[in-house]
């Protein structure tokens, strides 16, 4: 067994799970108290009156391929946000546990932490290097309470890469004690490879995955998991019984195809194209004091009259983000790159708020 399961919550581990209705294709369904018709106009495959197949393998075993890992290592979930929220329910005590997250950073790892009832470790990522990961202040910040220590590459909504020597240095100092979650929801604009090679040395590594972003997904709510086949077997444990719908599978499947990717990589590359058009031409601009290097589909800006920027953002019916509570980042907004039209019109209305003719 791998040994962090003993950082598992222990009333997770002992627990008996809900026996799920068997999944046994070859036989016709009479034991789930489903309708045996299906609604009028219901063109599924599978018959939307059934329930799905729980982690369907066909599904696993394509997303264990696009990620290039094992069957055994893929839990699927509801976006990545299911990976989170599952990760801290099944190893976080509520009132004794913690999570360590590295703020500004995406908020979903508190607000999953709050919910159960854990605590909130942050140690802020370096400002001044670029917000670097900074290990030291983490190992000095770490205590026995905390399970999961969650850092994202590249992180939103900074834009930048953590190194990757740096966290393989929190994994080996952390091995047996957290597990180490890198979220790497954008990794795909990054154009380096994903930690999923470092699985093998450190099994207390979680690796996260949506296809929210790069294959265009967000409504069809789907993430993966990648991990030690002990902590995929303990979350299925956590996981609603059929958390997947089956419009979720089926659409997965279908847009995730060799056709699809090829698209999402074409896509990826006008994005990119277009993310250093934005960030050049934002740039230049008078109310935008900085432009943060980008390794995303998204831009961070440091401005010099960041209400200025949004208002000019909504004039020209766009709505961008506004991160500014977050640590370090209190002139800052978030752009996230759009069409070349919807790019050429925010930098208009921002050229127009700045007074600069466009
Ligand atoms: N991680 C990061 C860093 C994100 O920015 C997001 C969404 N914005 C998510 C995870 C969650 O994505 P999803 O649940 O759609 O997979």
């Amino acid at each position: 067994m791998n040994p962090i399961l003993n950082l598992a919550r222990p009333d997770i581990l002992a627990l008996q799970p809900y026996q799920h209705a068997a999944w046994e294709p070859t036989l016709e369904r009479m034991h789930a108290n489903e309708m045996p018709w299906r609604a009028e106009g219901d063109c599924t495959e599978a018959g939307l009156n059934r329930y799905p197949e729980p982690q369907p393998e066909v599904l696993i075993e394509h997303l264990a391929q696009l990620y290039g890992v094992a069957p055994q290592n893929v839990i699927a979930g509801r976006g990545s946000d299911e990976g989170i929220d599952l990760l801290v329910r099944a190893f976080c005590r509520a009132d004794q546990d913690s999570v360590l997250i590295c703020p500004p950073t995406f908020g979903m790892y508190k607000v999953s932490a709050r919910i159960q009832g854990a605590g909130v470790v942050e140690v802020p990522l370096a400002k001044e290097r670029g917000f670097e990961l900074d290990v030291q202040a983490v190992l000095a910040a770490w205590r026995d309470n905390v399970k999961l220590v969650f850092v994202c590459t590249p992180n939103n909504p900074t834009d930048n890469l953590l190194d990757r020597a740096a966290i393989e240095v929190l994994c080996a100092a952390l091995a047996d004690k957290s597990l180490v979650v890198v979220d790497e929801a954008y990794i795909e604009f990054a154009g380096v490879p994903s930690m999923v090679e470092a699985l093998e040395r450190f099994p207390n590594l979680v690796i996260l995955r949506t296809l929210s972003k790069a294959y265009a997904l967000a409504g069809a709510r789907c993430g993966a998991l990648i991990a030690h086949p002990d902590i995929v077997s303990l979350l299925a444990r956590v996981i609603t019984p059929y958390a997947l719908p089956t419009h979720t599978i089926d659409a997965v499947l279908k847009f995730t195809d060799a056709a699809h990717v090829a698209e999402s990589r074409e896509r990826i590359a006008l994005i990119l194209k277009e993310r250093a058009r934005l960030a050049e031409e934002l740039a230049a601009l008078p109310l935008i004091r900085k432009v943060w290097p980008s390794n995303s589909n998204f831009i961070l800006v440091d401005c010099i009259d960041a209400d200025a920027v949004l208002q000019a953002a909504l004039g020209a019916g766009l709505i961008i983000r506004d991160p500014r509570s977050q640590p370090g980042l209190a002139t800052c907004l978030r752009i996230s790159v759009g069409t070349p039209e919807q790019n050429s019109r925010l930098i208009r209305g921002i050229a127009r708020a700045s007074g600069v003719a466009a």
